[in-house]
């Protein structure tokens, strides 16, 4: 079939692959009421492990989205310690819990599974994957992107719709058809190898920790699976850089026994004994006309801090609630500028980073010691839960731009309200016992929350207040969201501070409001 419409109808956004980011970004414009579709060219789901830790932030950003977070950490295994192997010294064990979060640890768990719980929630909001469907083309005009579809079976369709979204992984047609740049910093004469196996040996340390180890030969990571397996990672020089095939048991196994100085380390029922070639890659734009991109196609990089996944769930969860927004025309395109602002500045640095720091085995040893003794400062960016957005046009007044974390009120949790996934208001009275300054924040914080329909929650001692006021007698909401006595805090959609300032100044959220959304 050429030229005709799609047989499921043209969609107001199509979502061009369906891994881990397309599915967030499906669930994320589904959940709001946005008529998408998720094709991939796949068949089949892949059974490959690939990302297998997930931070701390992406687990929170699951909880927003509604996702039953509770079953998903039964599957998997919690990160609880890291512990670093920095050769001829001392190993250092690190606690990997973080405070501050419902999800102090990091999860382990293969990321099939992750997609698979995905893939259900979006069935469960009726959108269904459509497999064995590539795109190959794309033409942008002024009000719709069509886009050629070349089915599994030989046949070919063309589907239009008003956005599209490219969430293919490192190869991406949307990206080629867009014309976004996309250039590749490899990291030459080193290679990854991995494999999830089963052990046997003297390897050091808590098998149910993971572990870094760094020596002349190169870096080695282990972390424990949910099936019993370990992930091994070797971080190797690569002999002989012509080789694409993937590597046998024993090339990886050989890599893993130098690196770590294990000679008795055997492996068992191995699977996904894969050979990596590292490079990093940043989109030089995510957005032309109406054609965006997300996770690996925006930007791919070394898969060796665990952050491409991660990553791109974030890219999801900021344009998800954005292009719903433009789609249902309640805030004008422009909006969608400010996804590339804050998303792509964050993959330059991951980036940037993770070529910097990586050790494959080549070139001069980094100063070991000196890593080791720096270990204590590394804080806890790789964790999301630091990142935030101050610097966007979104952010306004002291501390905007702050990730709002998880908080206890009498007979709730903040993310309950933060998680049906719009604008939320939250306005603290004078006086937190008094239900006349209850009202009265009431009746101002709506005035200013009032052009653009953002509901407006008063936070009381007691509860008692008008319509939604929330009880909050141990201060417990006040302090996540670092607000004071007559202050106004108005969260994005994604759970950032937009605004904060005083509920008597209803008239700068209204201007701050219009500025975004008008
Ligand atoms: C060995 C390894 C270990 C990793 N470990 C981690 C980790 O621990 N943590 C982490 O965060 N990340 C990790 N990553 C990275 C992570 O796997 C990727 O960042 C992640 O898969 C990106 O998700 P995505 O949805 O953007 O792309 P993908 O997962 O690549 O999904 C893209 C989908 O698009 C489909 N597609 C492609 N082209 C087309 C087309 N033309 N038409 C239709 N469909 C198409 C594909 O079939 C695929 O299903 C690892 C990667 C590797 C290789």
């Amino acid at each position: 079939m050429s030229g005709g419409a799609s047989p499921a109808g043209d969609p107001e956004v199509l979502v061009v692959g369906a891994g881990p980011v397309g599915l967030c970004t499906a669930i994320e414009l589904a959940r709001r009421g946005v008529r998408v579709r998720i094709v991939d060219r796949r068949t089949e789901p892949r059974t490959g492990t690939r990302a297998c830790t997930v931070w701390q932030r992406t687990l929170e950003v699951f909880d927003l989205m509604g996702l039953q977070v509770g079953d998903y950490l039964d599957a998997g295994v919690p990160y609880t310690h890291r512990v670093h192997h920095f050769t001829g010294l001392p190993p250092v064990t690190r606690p990997a819990d973080q405070p501050g979060t419902r999800y102090p640890w990091p999860l382990l768990i293969g990321q099939p599974a992750t997609e698979e719980m995905l893939t259900r929630h979006l069935a469960g909001l009726g959108v269904r994957v459509e497999r064995g469907l590539t795109a190959v083309q794309l033409t942008q005009g002024p009000a719709r992107v069509t886009v050629r579809l070349a089915g599994a079976d030989g046949s070919v369709r063309d589907v239009r719709a008003e956005w599209v979204v490219g969430a293919q992984g490192p190869h991406s047609s949307v990206r080629d058809g867009m014309g976004a740049a996309w250039e590749k910093t490899p990291c030459p004469g080193t290679q990854l190898l991995q494999i999830d196996a089963r052990w046997t040996g003297s390897l050091p340390g808590d098998p149910a920790h993971c572990h870094l180890f760094l020596t002349e030969a190169g870096s080695l990571g282990t972390a424990p699976l949910p099936d019993g397996r370990h992930r091994f990672y070797a971080g190797v020089a690569d002999p002989d850089p012509s080789r694409t095939g993937d590597p046998g048991v024993a090339e990886v196994l050989d890599a893993v026994r130098r690196v770590s100085g294990v000679p008795d380390l055997e492996f068992h029922d191995g699977r996904f004994h894969w050979r990596v070639r590292l490079y990093n890659a940043v989109a030089g734009t995510y957005r032309v006309g109406r054609c965006l991109l997300a996770g690996d196609s925006a930007h791919t990089v070394m898969p060796v801090t665990a952050q491409g996944m991660n990553t791109g769930v974030q890219d999801a969860f900021n344009l998800g609630w954005k292009l719903a927004a433009v789609v249902h025309g309640r805030a004008p395109a422009r909006l969608l500028d400010t996804y590339e602002a804050e998303r792509r500045p964050v993959a330059l640095a991951l980036a940037e980073r993770n070529g910097r720091t990586y050790w494959g085995g080549v070139g001069p040893v980094p100063p070991f010691a000196l890593l080791r003794s720096r270990l204590a400062d590394a804080g806890a960016g790789h964790t999301g839960l630091t990142l935030g957005y101050p610097e966007s046009a979104l952010s306004a007044g002291p501390g905007a731009g702050e990730r709002v974390p998880d908080a206890e009120w009498d007979g709730g949790w903040l993310f309950r309200l933060l998680g049906r996934g719009d604008w939320t208001v939250l306005a603290f009275p004078e006086d937190p016992a008094d239900p006349a300054a209850a009202e009265l924040a009431g009746k101002e914080a709506s005035a200013g929350a009032r052009r653009a329909g953002v509901p407006v929650h008063v936070v009381t001692a007691d509860g008692r207040g008008p319509r939604g006021t929330v009880a909050d007698g141990a201060g417990a909401v006040r302090e996540a969201l670092g607000a004071r006595a007559g202050g106004l805090v108005l969260v994005r959609p994604d759970g950032y501070v937009a605004f904060r300032g005083a509920v008597r100044d209803g008239a700068a959220l209204d201007r701050h409001l219009a500025g975004l959304l008008g």
